[in-house]
């Protein structure tokens, strides 16, 4: 396994625990990747992804710990969060029942409105269990097609047809396109969940990107430091090895007798799984990178990075807010990222393994572009860094007013960072922007036809999160399984 993200992590243990031999290579000194942490004063903080996806019993995350016979991590179950638009407030609740009122009740409740969520909930309802059921894209292979049929059965299959529609298309068919507050709302939920606009996103995706909370959001206690110290004891539990701060810098051979040059030296492997992102993949994998440049070339436009601002602050910074959790928007009519659009994520006040006794572990982050953060000199990153961390504690004030004003810790990540320490090209996070053009059937296939190389996370299908990574991680845990079986078979 290449890479000990989330995507290679889950798929090393669901192969371990299906009783092959598994090792992880990853460059960095511990694992986790943009699903990471790092640790500063006494503060854990999450680098990327403070929240993980459907990780309860019945979804797609509980269904890899079930694989691998590995109990719940304790954590918090996120009640909602606040979306904070430019003129009004909308409490996300994770009950049905409460954000089907809310939202009535905040973004307008005539005919089209209620028709629009009516038909948006439909789809996110047959596509959730869709998900959960292992449904595979892109269709290589005609048991691919059997299998979604299963996956969608009989009330999904017509709908279907929505594949290559724009969530921004089905707001004009309900004549809500104009409607500030409802796009605005969308706006934001779609950047974060498929990184695209709502013109440009796929209607099934956006669907599930805007009721990730129905399926359930969790903080680890100690963040993703809890969660991952939990899981490599579990990992090597079972038997697999991890081998960190090993670059994997080649990858040469054939089904059955690859080799992976590492800086430490060389491993043996009879199959390969890289997760990484995928243009590192076409450059570790010289038998993949003519096949993936089609998909690399049509993609780079398509990258996008993260800023997050890490403070550890003293608790009445944060005091007075009954969420943890809360998105911002400032402008509807400005581009979303660098600010317009931000999500301040703050540790549970119990969770002593975040922050010591009487403090919190805060991160502020947002999208942004790559362009402008790429040849800067020093001295211009520098006070780029600054700036852009200064606007954003600013402006997540509107929550807490006094954060930041006594900080123990104000830590600024930009995609420098995400390419220093998370290994991530350019510093390009969570993989393209999702168009129809470039994701489901159109997405980065998880094999691209040579026996024994398979690839999996952000970059391939379905996407970015801990919940997509935990689903490529089933399909591709299958294939590898299947491939050893077949060879076994021959033997
Ligand atoms: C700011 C931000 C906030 C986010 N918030 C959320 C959230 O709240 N919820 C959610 O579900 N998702 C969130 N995400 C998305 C989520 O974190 C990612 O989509 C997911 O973690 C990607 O996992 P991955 O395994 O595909 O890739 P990565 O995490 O990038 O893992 C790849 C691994 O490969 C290693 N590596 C790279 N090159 C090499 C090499 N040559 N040899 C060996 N190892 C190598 C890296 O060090 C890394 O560990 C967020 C992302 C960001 C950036």
């Amino acid at each position: 396994m290449l890479g000990g993200g989330l995507a290679g992590m889950a798929t090393a243990a669901r192969l371990q625990a299906a009783g092959l031999s598994t090792l992880v290579i990853e460059a960095h000194g511990h694992v986790g990747g943009c699903a990471g942490y790092y640790r500063r004063r006494g503060f854990s903080f999450d680098v990327g992804a403070t929240t993980m996806v459907d990780f309860e019993p019945g979804g797609v995350g509980a269904e890899l710990l079930d694989s691998i016979g590995m109990d719940p991590v304790p954590g918090d179950r996120l009640p909602g969060y606040i979306g904070w638009l430019p003129d009004r407030e909308v409490t996300l609740y994770r009950d049905t029942g409460a954000w089907h009122r809310e939202r009535l009740r905040v973004l307008g409740g005539t005919p089209r409105h209620r028709a629009f969520w009516t038909r948006l909930d439909q789809l996110a309802s047959v596509f959730w269990n869709a998900s959960r059921a292992g449904v595979r894209l892109p269709i290589r292979r005609p048991s691919d097609a059997l299998h979604n049929l299963r996956a969608l059965g009989p009330r999904g299959v017509p709908l279907a047809r929505h594949m290559n529609t724009t969530l921004g298309e089905m707001l004009h068919r309900h004549g809500l396109r104009g409607d500030a507050p409802l796009v605005g709302l969308l706006s934001m939920l779609v950047e974060d969940t498929v990184h695209s606009t709502i013109d440009r996103a796929p209607l099934i995706n956006a669907a599930l990107g805007v009721t990730i909370r129905g399926a359930g959001l969790t903080r680890a206690h100690g963040g993703m430091r809890g969660f991952w110290r939990r899981f490599t004891v579990h990992y090597r539990g079972l038997g697999g090895q991890l081998r960190t701060g090993c670059p994997a810098e080649r990858v040469v051979g054939r089904a059955g007798a690859f080799e992976v040059h590492t800086r430490r030296g060389v491993v043996h492997a009879r199959q390969v799984v890289s997760a990484l992102p995928a243009t590192t993949t076409a450059r570790v994998v010289p038998d993949l990178a003519g096949r993936l440049r089609p998909y690399l070339d049509r993609d780079e436009p398509e990258l996008g990075g993260a800023i997050v601002v890490f403070l550890g602050v003293p608790e009445d910074e944060v005091a007075g807010q009954e969420f943890t959790h809360h998105q911002l928007l400032q402008d509807y009519r400005r581009p979303l990222g660098d600010g317009n659009n931000m999500f301040v994520s703050v540790s549970a006040p119990d969770d002593a393994d975040s922050a010591p006794a009487g403090h919190r572990a805060v991160m502020i982050s947002t999208h942004t572009g790559l362009a402008g953060w790429a040849g800067l000199s020093d001295a211009a990153y520098k006070i780029r860094k600054r700036e852009i961390g200064e606007r954003l504690v600013e402006l997540a004030r509107r929550v807490h007013p006094s954060l930041g004003e006594r900080a123990h810790v104000w830590d600024v990540g930009t995609p420098r960072s995400y390419e220093r320490f998370a290994f991530r090209p350019r510093g390009a996070v969570g993989g393209a922007h999702q168009t129809p053009g470039n994701t489901n059937q159109n997405a980065v296939p998880h094999s691209l036809g040579v026996p024994g190389l398979w690839l999996v996370g952000d970059s391939t299908w379905p996407g970015l999160g801990t919940v997509a990574c935990a689903l490529g991680s089933r399909i591709v845990a299958d294939d590898v399984l299947r491939a050893a079986r077949r060879t076994a078979a021959r033997r």
